[in-house]
């Protein structure tokens, strides 16, 4: 469809509006990567080797097996990778990039070198306990960890030792000679392609696209994405061939997923003018692109202000009620505020306002290393009674979350369920070799208050 040479299509142009009414689904809006792909080799993003900033804050360093950890670019658009000679571990797109995480690598990559690669699934466990204990001493232990478990590995039986062969078509997943012929689901080759290009799209534009549509819109929101998309494509900031590529419309649908949630269960009721949303459990990652929050007043006109506030352990400081950058919707300004408690929710609610609603994102409510420290907070949230959503990752998260709060006496608004409107962007499963995905709320459940 494209040609090198040949200027991008627009969103309005009739092959691109062919392609929408065909291919876009609830699960991928413009997913066909036949499409994309040339478009974005020809792009800034994804394309050349070392010209990417380090992606550095958030993500952890050694996730995807086939791109240079610093800059995430790989195979999929031409990179070639040069591979950490000591430990055949990291994997760099150029010199530059290796001699730049050098400093980090170099405290792990001898302990790297010197642990066994698991030859098959059956190994992998023993290999990974070696692992953890060999690993666990160094200064940069945790990263280590990541570049270990992340290593190449055949998808179809964890053969990380002998050569491995990578699919030529999403560069993320790779076969030992005895499984080099073995079924590659296109589904999950798909997921593969998007996941490796969204982190080369971090790279190139610094930060994933995190943006609120302009227009208000009155509620019933639609039913997914595929509706969604179809009202208000033309309503981000951003060029229409950028949002009809596969990536930039995944990590929107990622960035809109958490406002979206507050209005999925708040549409049906009596809002305040001054909505107060407490996100528990929160990590660095859900403060990023505070503006996309303003897609809650597009949907909830009733509403003028709002305020967030972000409370968890894992947070990396306190921080007093700011306000964030103004943005216009529609003529007005509408203030959004937000907030960050670096404490447990139960030690820092008294310091908080009333919440209009409660999230908490792939809280692990169900996680034995986590179900202390939830206990109290639970208790507290159902003794308030404001509606609180939980997400998890996948349908077996979101079924023991729910199971959780069932037994703590919760009253159900909604059960677990597949989330319309889930992020789209696809994170591999360590586990799972390349082959099985997960994605930002994937499943969600709300309740309110206690069964009687
Ligand atoms: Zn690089
Ligand atoms: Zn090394
Ligand atoms: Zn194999
Ligand atoms: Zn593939």
């Amino acid at each position: 469809m494209a040609h090198p040479g040949q200027p991008m299509p627009t969103l309005d142009s009739p092959e691109m509006l062919l392609l929408r009414s065909e291919c876009a689904t609830d699960d991928a809006p413009w997913l066909p990567s036949d499409v994309w792909l040339p478009q974005a080799k020809r792009g800034a993003w994804g394309g050349g080797a070392g010209t990417g900033a380090a992606i550095e804050p958030v993500f952890n360093a050694g996730r995807l097996p086939f791109c240079c950890v610093v800059c995430k670019r790989g195979g999929l658009t031409g990179t070639k990778l040069i591979q950490c000679g000591r430990c055949k571990v990291a994997r760099y797109c150029c010199k530059a990039h290796a001699r730049a995480h050098w400093p980090a690598h170099k405290h792990c990559c001898a302990a790297l070198a010197g642990l066994a690669k698991p030859a098959a699934e059956a190994d992998w466990r023993a290999s990974l306990v070696a692992a953890r204990l060999a690993l666990r001493r160094l200064p940069e232990g945790d990263d280590a960890l990541q570049s270990w478990l992340h290593q190449p590995r055949c998808a179809v039986c964890g053969d990380a030792a002998s050569p491995l062969k990578r699919c030529q078509r999403c560069h993320g997943a790779a076969f030992c000679d005895r499984h080099r012929d073995a079924a590659h689901e296109r589904a999950s080759c798909d997921a593969a392609m998007l996941e490796i290009a969204c982190f080369g799209m971090i790279s190139d534009m610094g930060a994933p696209l995190t943006i609120a549509s302009r227009s208000p819109a009155r509620a019933p929101l639609p039913g997914g994405w595929k509706a969604y998309f179809d009202m208000k494509i033309w309503d981000f900031e951003v060029p229409a061939y950028i949002l009809s590529m596969g990536p930039p419309a995944a990590m929107l649908t990622e960035g809109l997923s958490l406002p979206l949630l507050v209005v999925r269960f708040l549409e049906r009721r009596d809002v305040p003018a001054s909505l107060v949303v407490h996100v528990v459990g929160a990590a660095a990652p859900e403060l990023v692109g505070l503006h996309r929050l303003r897609e809650i007043f597009a949907w909830l006109p009733r509403v003028d202000e709002l305020r967030v506030q972000f409370v968890g352990p894992d947070l990396a400081r306190d921080r007093a009620e700011a306000r964030a950058p103004d943005e216009r919707d529609g003529g007005s300004v509408k203030p959004v505020f937000f907030s960050e408690t670096r404490a447990y929710y139960h030690d820092a609610r008294r310091r908080l306002r009333t919440p209009t609603i409660v999230l908490a994102q792939h809280g692990g409510l169900h996680d034995p290393l986590f179900a202390a420290a939830w206990a109290p907070t639970l208790d507290l949230l159902l003794d308030e009674g404001a509606p609180c959503v939980f997400t998890g990752y996948n349908e077996a998260e979101g079924a023991a979350d729910a199971a959780v709060l069932r037994e703590r006496g919760a009253k159900f608004v909604a059960d677990a369920h597949l989330n319309p409107f889930r992020g789209l962007r696809p994170y591999s499963e360590v586990a799972g070799c390349a082959a099985e995905f997960y994605h930002v709320n994937a499943y969600a459940c709300c309740v309110e208050g206690r069964a009687q």
